[in-house]
């Protein structure tokens, strides 16, 4: 449907009513509340000039006051733009200046950052909401926000309850400009319009719920039909989910704020991960799903408490962002034996996502591969070094290995401010460089067999870290591991591993357990054992850091 974004929780609000929507610290907020409390935040941020063509950055960490701050910036037709509330200031400061926001939602907790970015940008309004109550904005970092802060309560305070009349163009108007990871260089801006992030939701809700989407009367977007509930694993308006996945990221914008709200899912908000903690909110809560990034399985896994939690409500698991090994399936699989394991694979630059494996009770869902793409999109695996992408470049048959590209409505219009970058990845056509290599299956289901720059070059050699990676899983006494790059002068890279280990075991003898499953140049050619892996805020793996560290 042609509509802007917030008519996902309007519609949500009309469908669930006084259903939970989030659950936080012992607050349950009802579908119509997080409405009412979105639209007032739309109308508080008119009364103060902010509206069309204007970005609001949210700094904020997963409290209730995220989801009211991001329906109501985009119900008063401005445009999100998410910063992690752990960013070090430079970089707050170059997103904050490079979107040009005018406003930015803060955490008492995390404003101090924002203190120091906000002098060298265009921001004039400071919105303070209180970890822990109201905040006195006149406390906060001593007075700093004293000229242009205002706290989170007062911005609706005494608005109406019905979103403003606002025309959003949802072709053209930028919902959100999503920073990406950051994962393998200084993150850029990508530019999505309404429509593209509705579709994105509407995609993966459809791909969940086996519902299809409509309009209600008043313009909120619904998800109806005839089709067999029970083919899908977790009832609509009945799902709980205790998440930790960052709303700030784009897996948690789509996936785990507006998909579930359509689908009537109960969000229990866990703005950190605390495993204890976590683990025993699924089993009080009685959570249907459990969803995220590979990391957090492998956390909750390894967790003491994890084998006195009963989690026999869950019915699926979901995962995305980064790789999920083989080991890892198979765990998952033996412990959660009632639940179907679903793989999603996406990135910002196509808002969030671009296949998964099918949710549906029935549906054939292939292990280790991501699925199938969503509705409306096509995928081509096309060679690494072909120069462009067209509808007429031809794609390799299945079975052969190169760059993933893609084409949809959920794909991004451009890197903000960055023609070079965007030229780089977007062809004419619409399609999308991935930068991941791929192949598909004479079925149409693709694996992700590596990202491109994280290919290492071994005596000219393509060596893919996953793969090794993959092997060093199998192995009983690894907990975690990644294969980087080490500079050598003679082989150009050698391939590396950092290791956390869960068991006994020596570098001579993993390195012998690995090399005897490859051919020669793909060879382990040293390990490192470390206490833990730098993981990025929505679960990655940083490479680059590990890079650094040789
Ligand atoms: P940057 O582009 O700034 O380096 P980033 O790559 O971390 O940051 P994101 O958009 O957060 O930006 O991540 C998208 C990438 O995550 C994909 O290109 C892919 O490499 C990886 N990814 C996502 N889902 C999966 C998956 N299911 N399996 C393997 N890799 C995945």
């Amino acid at each position: 449907p042609d509509v802007p974004v917030g008519a996902i929780l309007t519609g949500a609000a009309r469908r669930w009513g006084d259903r939970t929507a989030l659950h936080y610290m012992g607050r349950d907020i009802p579908f119509t509340e997080l409405a009412r409390e979105s639209a007032r935040f739309a109308h508080g941020l008119r009364a103060r000039g902010i509206g069309r063509g204007d970005v609001v950055a949210l700094h904020l960490p997963n409290v209730p006051e995220f989801a009211v701050a991001y329906y109501g910036t985009l119900m008063a037709g401005a445009t999100f733009s998410p910063c992690n509330p752990l960013l070090p200031v430079d970089d707050l400061a170059f997103q904050l200046d490079d979107c040009g926001a005018v406003a930015v939602v803060t955490l008492d907790l995390v404003a101090g950052a924002v203190a120091e970015a906000v002098g060298r940008t265009k921001v004039r309004t400071v919105v303070l909401a209180g970890a822990l109550g109201p905040v006195d904005v006149a406390e906060v970092c001593d007075g700093a926000f004293a000229a242009n802060g205002v706290a989170f309560e007062r911005i609706g305070e005494g608005q109406p309850d019905e979103p403003p009349a606002v025309d959003v163009d949802t072709a053209r108007d930028l919902a959100h400009i999503a920073y990406t990871g950051g994962t393998t260089g200084r993150s850029k801006g990508v530019m999505l319009p309404h429509r593209n992030v509705v579709v994105n939701v509407l995609q993966f809700a459809c791909a969940g719920s086996g519902l299809v989407p409509g309009l209600d009367g008043d313009g909120g977007v619904r998800l109806d039909g005839e089709q067999d509930l029970t083919e899908y694993p977790v009832p609509l308006g009945e799902g709980v989910l205790v998440n930790v996945a960052p709303w700030f990221h784009a897996m948690g914008t789509i996936g785990y704020l507006s998909s579930l709200l359509l689908a009537g899912t109960t969000i229990v908000s866990h703005p950190r991960l605390d495993v204890p903690a976590f683990l025993a909110d699924m089993e009080k809560f009685g959570a249907t799903a459990l969803g995220g990034a590979p990391a957090l399985f492998s956390a909750l896994l390894a967790d003491p408490s994890f084998a006195e939690r009963d989690l026999s409500r869950v019915q699926a698991i979901r995962s995305g962002a980064a790789p999920l090994s083989h080991d890892m399936i198979a765990k998952l699989r033996a412990t959660f034996s009632d639940a179907i394991v679903v793989e999603a694979y996406g990135l910002t630059e196509a808002s969030m996502g671009l296949t998964t494996n099918p949710a549906a009770v029935s549906g054939v869902r292939k292990v280790g591969t991501v699925g199938r793409p969503v509705a409306d999109t096509q995928i081509k695996i096309v060679p690494v070094d072909a120069l462009t992408v067209t509808d007429a470049t031809p794609g390799l048959p299945p079975g052969e290995e190169g760059e993933v590209c893609a084409k949809g409505p959920q794909v991004m219009t451009g890197y903000l401010n960055r023609p070079d970058a965007t030229a780089e990845v977007l062809g004419e056509d619409g399609w999308l460089r991935t930068g991941d290599i791929g192949v598909l299956d004479e079925d149409g289901y693709l694996s992700i067999v590596d990202r491109k720059k994280d290919m290492l070059l071994y005596n000219g050699y393509n060596v893919y870290p996953r793969e090794l990676e993959e092997k060093l899983y199998s192995h009983p006494a690894v907990a975690t591991a990644a294969v980087v790059g080490r500079p050598d002068p003679v082989a150009g890279e050698l391939p590396t591993a950092f290791v956390v280990r869960s068991g006994e075991i020596t570098e001579d003898d993993l390195l012998a357990y690995v090399n005897a499953q490859v051919v020669p140049y793909k060879k382990l050619r040293g390990i490192r054992f470390v206490d833990e892996l730098p993981v990025s805020a929505a679960g990655k793996i940083l490479k680059r850091e590990l890079r650094d560290r040789l």
